[in-house]
C-alpha cells in the first residue's frame, strides 16, 4: 500500500525522547526553550512560542494580537476547519472571502468588499505548502490597519521571494500534527517579531500566568504547554526538515512531469517566486477527465493507492459556521474546487518506482 502518509521515527529521535525520560523533567523546560530558540531562528522571526497543537497556535496568536469579541477576522472557506475555530475561541467571527483556484489561497481582489468596522485582521492560509499571495494582503492589511496572523501549519521552511513562511504578518504560526511535514504527533508554534505579543502568547499559554511572577495573573489563559517529549522530537526533526521539503518538491516533479500529458487533470503551479513544499501534492480531476474524482480515488485504492480529498465541504457550509448567514453560492470558486481536488502520495519516504506507479496507474485510470 502506499500510503498518503509514513510516519518513521528514527533511533536518534527515540534516543533523544529516551532522554527525556531518564531527565525526570516532562513538560516546558530547557528542550523546549531550546526548540522554540531554533525554530525561530529558522523562520527568520525574532520570536517563537512553543504550544500543544496548531490549533492552540492559532487560538494563542489571535487573542495575543488583541483580537476579542465582536471582532471580525477575514479568512479562507477553503482549509482546515481549525483555520475558522480559532476566531470563535478567540470570540471573534470568521468572514469567508473566495480563493484562487490555482493558488487555493485567499484572493486578495476579493478581500476588501468584506471590510467593515468590525474587522481587525486577516488570517491568510498557506494551502498545501504553498504560501498566500503575501504583497497584496499585506497591501491591504497596511491600508486598514489589520493585523495578519498567518496560518502556517502545513508550509514549514517554505518560501516567498526568499523569506520563510510564517514570517511575514503580525505573527505565524505552525502545526507539528502526525502528517505534517515536520511532525511531533501533536504540537505547535507561533512566531512573531513583536515583543508584545510575545509576551502575551508566552501567558496566555501558560493560565495567563506571569512568567515573572507565579499565580500572578493577567487574565485568562490556558494550558496550551509543549512537553519537552514534543520538543526532544521537534528538534531533531528540525534538522531534516529541509531535506524532507527538497525530497517532497522533487517528488512533486516527478509526478507533474508524470502526469502532464494526461486530459482532464489540473495539476499544482508554483510562481517563480514561491517554494511550495508539498505538503500535499492536489491535483483537480475535472469533467474532462475519463471517470470522475470519486471513481478515481476508488481505482487508486483498488490498485494500492491512498489518496484523499482536502478538504471535501468548504467551511461556510459547515453548520456551526454557515449560522452567519452563508449559504451554496457564495464562494463558487472554493466550492467549485472541493468537488474536484485530489491529494495524491508525495512523501519523502517514496521511492521513484512508486512515483511511477503513481503515474501509470492514474494514467491506466483516464484509459479505462
Ligand atoms: C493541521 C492544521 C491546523 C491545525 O493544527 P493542529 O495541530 O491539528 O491543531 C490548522 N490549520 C491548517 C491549515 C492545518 O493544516
Amino acid at each position: 500500500m502506499i500510503n498518503l502518509s509514513q510516519v518513521v521515527i528514527s533511533p536518534k529521535e527515540i534516543q533523544e525522547v529516551l532522554s527525556v525520560f531518564k531527565s525526570g523533567h516532562l513538560t516546558q523546560g530547557k528542550k523546549v526553550a531550546e526548540f522554540e530558540e531554533k525554530f525561530a531562528l529558522y523562520c527568520g522571526a525574532k520570536f517563537a512560542v512553543a504550544v500543544n497543537s496548531g490549533t492552540a497556535a492559532l487560538h494563542t496568536a489571535l487573542v495575543a494580537s488583541g483580537i476579542t469579541q465582536g471582532d471580525e477576522v477575514i479568512t479562507s472557506p477553503f482549509t482546515f476547519i481549525a483555520s475558522a475555530n480559532s476566531i470563535l475561541m478567540a470570540g471573534a467571527k470568521p468572514v469567508f472571502t473566495d480563493i484562487d483556484p490555482v493558488t487555493f489561497n485567499i484572493d486578495p481582489s476579493k478581500i476588501e468588499e468584506k471590510i467593515t468596522k468590525k474587522t481587525k485582521a486577516i488570517l491568510p492560509v498557506d494551502l498545501y505548502g504553498q504560501i498566500y499571495d503575501v504583497d497584496k494582503v499585506k497591501e491591504i492589511a497596511g491600508k486598514y490597519n489589520l493585523k495578519v496572523i498567518e496560518d502556517a501549519a502545513q508550509t514549514v521552511g517554505a518560501q516567498y521571494r526568499g523569506k520563510k513562511a510564517g514570517s511575514f504578518g503580525d505573527v505565524g504560526c505552525f502545526s507539528f500534527y502526525a502528517t505534517k511535514n515536520l511532525f511531533t504527533g501533536e504540537g505547535g508554534m507561533l512566531v512573531t517579531n513583536n515583543k508584545k505579543i510575545y509576551e502575551l502568547a508566552k501567558m496566555f499559554r501558560h493560565h495567563g500566568q506571569s512568567e515573572k511572577e507565579r499565580y500572578k495573573y493577567y487574565g485568562l489563559g490556558y494550558n496550551y504547554r509543549m512537553t519537552e517529549i514534543t520538543a526532544a522530537l521537534g528538534l531533531e526533526q528540525l534538522k531534516k526538515i529541509d531535506l524532507v521539503n527538497s525530497k517532497r518538491i522533487e517528488n512533486a516533479k516527478a509526478l507533474s512531469n508524470g502526469l502532464r500529458s494526461v486530459k482532464g487533470l489540473i495539476l499544482p503551479e508554483v510562481d517563480t517566486n514561491y517554494k511550495h513544499v508539498f505538503h500535499q501534492y492536489t491535483i483537480r480531476v475535472t469533467g474532462e477527465f475519463k471517470i470522475n474524482r470519486e471513481q478515481l480515488a476508488q481505482y487508486l485504492k483498488k490498485h494500492g493507492i491512498t489518496s484523499s480529498i482536502f478538504y471535501p465541504t468548504p467551511l461556510h457550509l459547515i453548520p456551526h459556521l454557515s449560522e452567519n448567514g452563508y449559504k451554496k453560492g457564495d464562494f463558487p470558486e472554493a466550492e467549485k474546487v472541493s468537488q474536484e481536488v485530489l491529494s495524491i502520495p508525495v512523501h519523502q519516504h517514496l521511492r521513484l518506482k512508486d512515483l511511477n506507479y503513481i503515474v501509470n496507474t492514474i494514467k491506466m485510470a483516464a484509459k479505462q
